[in-house]
């Protein structure tokens, strides 16, 4: 990737002045020189593939300039004073949000510990540009890992398809949370990766006749009408056929995947006219249809969902939509960035409107059930929560000016009784301490000390204190 090549993009889809990318790119190139990366290209390599990454989402310039500079803070000795006065208050925001992620160590298997990381995460970014960026950077990570050893291959894959992949479904951006997911999905079961992929390769080339024939036929029946439509076959996702072979405990061969592709058109009046000729050319499966248009997702997913019998009697799901539907389904809230920021007209504004919280509440993702929809909704409204680690790194969320004897009683009800003392960061503090985001927090115990009645001064947690008050309750102290 060279500089003409990502200006060139960038200009295919903004207007936006683009001196400071050039400015970033140079900069950036100068501060790694010195730098390799594992496959031993210049480091500088990886910053222009993420720039590259960000700008195919078409995202805004500030955070195409963030993506160059991104490990600048993380990887060179450049001061974070010195950089914030070269570029400004909202590029530094974005790159020291990536590089405060990247100093989180993700190790645990259990899946109620990575959901716990995804909101620290979130609530760690404050802006969601930030983690579009950190989610291009891992995808060329993803990308070069060949070049690691094994046990690396594998820890960061784990990272990825438990962290990361969920995070892009979450922001809506399918076709990366695919593209990660397929990634690890290699190099945590290679065998597996590469008897679906043949399978699949086999059975989609046996299908791509079928496809070219509905093709045709539609053509025929478009002729007249001014129209104007492409037709994509739908992407694979591996990793999710897998899963589904996992879950229904059940072969390749036995895993129904029905033929599907996509219309795209230009205005949503045209999508009811395509839907109208595939309706009078193909016989629709009954009660198939349905109106994503008119009412869309949670998500704001909007499409036309119909399933029709092709001529050789299978069945072909046909999903009819806008370009900008599609990208909205395809990049999620990075197409909605954009959007929100088409410097024709751009709001003055904007920045109230793109504070993460709403971004995150109109982004709520991969949620199936209302009452999952409000369930989540509680708990990320909670912005005033704080993340705490054990010794071992896993997080606690905690409510905010949580004390140490507050985490001691989310760990055990008998650690926060038999609690005499607590660390932060390895220093001995007092259990009345103000624990902060992101503090590693030890308590001590001894075998037969017993809760004070001053403790239910210093916890803020209800939680924490029914249980002391249960405690001198029965064990006969008065409790006021
Ligand atoms: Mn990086």
């Amino acid at each position: 990737m060279e500089l003409d090549e990502l200006l060139k993009k960038f200009r295919e889809y903004s207007s936006q002045d683009t001196t400071l990318l050039e400015y970033a790119w140079n900069y950036s190139c100068e501060a790694h020189q010195e730098q390799k990366r594992a496959s031993g290209e210049k480091y500088f390599v990886h910053c222009a593939a993420v720039a590259e990454i960000l700008v195919d989402y078409k995202m805004d310039l500030e955070t195409v300039a963030a993506g160059l500079l991104h490990d600048v803070l993380e990887d060179t000795k450049i001061p974070h004073e010195t950089f914030k006065k070269e570029f400004g208050d909202e590029i530094y925001t974005l790159v020291s949000g990536v590089t405060k992620i990247e100093t989180l160590k993700f190790s645990s298997r259990d899946e109620a510990q990575a959901e716990n990381w995804r909101k620290m995460i979130l609530a760690t970014a404050k802006d969601i540009r930030v983690i579009v960026i950190k989610l291009a950077d891992r995808l060329h990570n993803m990308r070069t890992l060949n070049f690691l050893t094994r046990e690396k291959q594998l820890e960061i894959s784990h990272e990825t398809i438990s962290l990361y992949a969920p995070l892009a479904q979450r922001l809506g951006i399918f076709q990366l949370k695919s593209q990660l997911e397929d990634l690890s999905f290699k190099y945590l079961h290679p065998d597996e990766y590469q008897s679906l992929l043949a399978k699949v390769q086999l059975r989609y080339a046996m299908r791509e006749k079928l496809l070219e024939d509905f093709r045709t036929e539609l053509e025929k029946h478009l002729g007249g009408a001014n129209v104007p439509h492409r037709v994509l076959s739908r992407a694979k996702n591996l990793y999710s056929i897998y899963r589904k072979m996992l879950r229904q405990d059940k072969p390749f061969e036995e895993i129904q995947d029905a033929l599907g592709v996509r219309v795209i058109t230009d205005t949503v009046i045209n999508c009811y006219a395509l839907l109208g000729v595939v309706h009078s050319v193909f016989k629709p499966v009954a009660g198939s249809f349905t109106d994503y248009i008119a009412v869309p997702k949670m998500n704001l997913y909007q499409s036309l969902h119909t399933s029709v019998m092709a001529a050789s009697g299978e069945i072909i799901e046909i999903q009819i939509r806008t370009e900008d539907m599609h990208r909205t389904s395809e990049y999620g809230i990075a197409a909605h960035w954009r959007y929100k920021l088409g410097e024709k007209g751009a709001d003055k504004h904007l920045d109230e409107k793109l504070n993460w919280l709403r971004q995150w509440m109109e982004w709520l993702q991969d949620l199936s059930s209302p009452r999952e929809f409000i369930e989540s909704f509680k708990t990320d409204l909670e912005l005033d929560q704080i993340f705490i680690f054990t010794p071992k790194g896993d997080v606690k969320p905690l409510p905010v000016d949580a004390t140490p004897l507050d985490f001691a009683y989310t760990i055990h009800t008998d650690i926060g009784n038999t609690c005499i003392g607590a660390k932060v960061n390895n220093k001995m503090v007092r259990l009345d301490h103000e624990l902060k985001s992101g503090d590693m927090c030890e308590i001590i115990t001894r075998r037969n000390s017993v809760p004070k009645k001053d403790w239910l001064t210093s916890v803020k947690t209800a939680g924490a204190r029914s249980h002391i008050r249960k405690y001198l309750r029965e064990h006969g102290q008065a409790l006021e």
